[in-house]
């Protein structure tokens, strides 16, 4: 837990959002600039800032969010499929410093990166 982090005081409902799901480690809840016409975004309960501090004791909690995500994009009608993002880090483009799972899907998405 983290007193002055914005996802953490999400995950205990001091701060607003459209919950999509939660249990003891994981919530997840709808981005609130989406991207598309699916966003969402899941994130462990414990304050996780990024990847790069992500180490063995973590291997759990970003497994069980991994098998969860393509549960709730299911349930969220993206059968057909979505895009995973991880921003990790100032170099990452990461902007919250909690780590979170972007899901992304429906409509028009392109190729992740463009090619010139
Ligand atoms: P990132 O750039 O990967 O750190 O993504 C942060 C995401 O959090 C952005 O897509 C924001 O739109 C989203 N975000 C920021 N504040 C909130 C909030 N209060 N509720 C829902 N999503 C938020
Ligand atoms: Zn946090």
């Amino acid at each position: 837990m983290s007193e002055d982090c914005i996802f953490c005081k999400i995950a205990r409902g001091e701060i607003p959002s459209k919950k999509v799901y939660e249990d003891e480690d994981v919530f997840v809840f709808h981005d609130i600039n989406p991207v598309a016409p699916v966003h969402f975004m899941l994130i462990p309960k414990i304050h996780l800032p990024s990847l790069l501090e992500a180490e063995e004791c973590h291997a759990a909690v970003l497994g069980k969010m991994l098998v969860l995500a393509p549960k709730l994009a299911k349930e969220q009608g993206l059968e057909k499929g979505f895009r995973t993002v991880i921003n990790s880090g100032k170099g990452g483009g990461q902007e919250v410093f909690h780590l979170h799972i972007h899901i992304i899907g429906g409509g028009n998405i392109p190729p992740m990166v463009k090619r010139t």
